[in-house]
């Protein structure tokens, strides 16, 4: 197809290498309805990205459009920097309304903007200012954005104090167990870092986590693991930053994910679908901490009316149409389904998510044939890796599988360089 084709040429030799998917992906879509992308090429895609994330309701939900044409048609101003409007007044009671009970009734709100990583940063600020302190607790293969302070978190290579630790996974668990013990495992090497006076984060400014990890692999954390995180923060009044970017607004199966474990975060972090497909990033925060000054946190582009507007008709029809119910019911027949495939085909190592986050890992088909292999290998190279306090150290250079050479594992964690000891990475003492 002519049309299609000159897009696809021109904008390969004119856009950037550090263009994603999209150099895989020969489409040029032109329309878009619910689950559906129409390419200019007159074929139809299902689009299993959902628009990475942004659309809890589909492309072009009738709802979402009708709020957008709704402020266009009124003449309201279309960004107003943080002065207060009857459409940001709507956006506020709504997101309150859909907050975990833990939350509502204690919460403000920080406009950022426009994208996650904004509202990372300004979480990471937020808590630096309310506890006085500095360093942050972030976990292996964490995505958590692209500027500086959030990318060092997602395992970037900036000079910020973040300390990476093992997030709990089955299927390339860091201690080679995965299940409760791999969980138990990581919180052990949590509570190990913040209680060593030589890691350099005994007492850190905050702990960010994904409840369920999207970049990452579609990871979702076992709910007790998450207690115990909450607990390990409660106790050393370390606040817990929940990155929901990613997970709210029903996709988990609940309207946030943290729900699922009963978990009530100091900070949420909340993009993506909350702004109805157009641009918008808030945290929203336990009232405390609201250590912050007049003018503390800036940016021009907090004010999006639309984003605003098609925001509140999402969160709105997502709470009244029960949808986080819906995608807990679909996400488990699609789980079964799934695992059911699984079982057939051997390029298929694992199937796993919560709701209707769903992640299906495609692996050279030799790989799953020898999983159990190299998990034992992975436990006999735990048992003769050396001890961080406490623990055995995960498999070193010399220790790690071929699973593991090919994720990253372990070396990728970002455990502090010179071993556990010196805590921080690329960190001042
Ligand atoms: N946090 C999480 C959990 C994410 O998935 C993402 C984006 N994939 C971000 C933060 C960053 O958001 P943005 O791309 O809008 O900066």
């Amino acid at each position: 197809h002519p049309v299609h084709e000159g897009i696809l040429r021109r904008q390969s030799a004119r856009e950037s290498a550090a263009r994603t998917y999209a150099r895989a992906l020969p489409i040029v879509p032109v329309r878009a309805r619910g689950l559906t992308i129409e390419g200019a090429d007159g074929r139809r895609y299902l689009d299993c990205l959902s628009g990475a994330g942004t659309l809890a309701l589909g492309h072009n939900h009738p709802v979402v459009l009708e709020a957008i044409r709704k402020v266009l048609d009124s003449g309201a101003p279309l960004h107003v920097l943080d002065l207060a409007t009857p459409v940001k007044d709507a956006f506020i009671t709504e997101l309150f309304h859909t907050l975990p009970p833990g939350l509502a009734g204690h919460a403000r709100v920080q406009f950022c903007g426009p994208a996650g990583t904004d509202a990372v940063e300004a979480a990471f600020k937020l808590v630096r200012a309310a506890t006085g302190r500095n360093g942050i607790l972030a976990f292996s293969g964490a995505y958590h954005g692209m500027t500086a302070g959030a990318l060092e978190a997602s395992g970037g290579a900036f000079d910020v104090r973040v300390a990476r630790l093992p997030y709990p996974q089955d299927y390339r668990c860091p201690f080679g167990v995965g299940g409760e013990r791999g969980a138990e495992l990581a919180a052990r090497w949590t509570e190990s870092v913040l209680e060593d006076p030589k890691s350099g984060v005994p007492h850190p400014a905050g702990m960010i986590l994904e409840p369920v990890q999207g970049e990452g692999g579609v990871i979702p954390a076992p709910d007790g693991w998450l207690r115990r995180m909450r607990q390990i923060t409660a106790d050393r009044s370390i606040p817990l930053i929940a990155d929901e970017v990613q997970t709210g607004v029903g996709r988990t199966g609940a309207f946030w994910a943290v729900e699922h474990s009963g978990v009530t975060p100091d900070v949420m972090v909340l993009s993506k679908a909350i702004g109805g497909s157009l641009p918008l990033a808030v945290i929203v925060y336990r009232d405390e901490l609201d250590a912050w000054q007049p003018g503390a946190h800036a940016g021009t582009f907090r004010g999006n009316q639309l984003a605003m507007a098609a925001g509140t008709a999402t969160l709105a029809y997502v709470r009244e149409n029960r949808l986080a119910e819906r995608a807990a019911e679909l996400g488990s027949q699609m789980l079964s389904q799934l695992r059911e495939l699984a079982g057939e085909f051997t390029c298929i190592g694992d199937v796993r998510g919560r709701g209707l986050m769903i992640g299906v890992e495609v692996v050279e088909p030799v790989e799953s044939a020898r999983s159990e292999g190299s998990r034992t290998a992975n436990r006999a190279a735990l048992e003769g890796a050396g001890s961080g306090p406490g623990l055995s150290a995960p498999p070193g250079r010399h220790g790690r599988t071929p699973d593991q050479a090919e994720f990253g594992g372990p070396d990728d964690l970002g455990w502090p360089r010179g071993g556990l000891a010196s805590g921080l990475v690329g960190a001042d003492p």
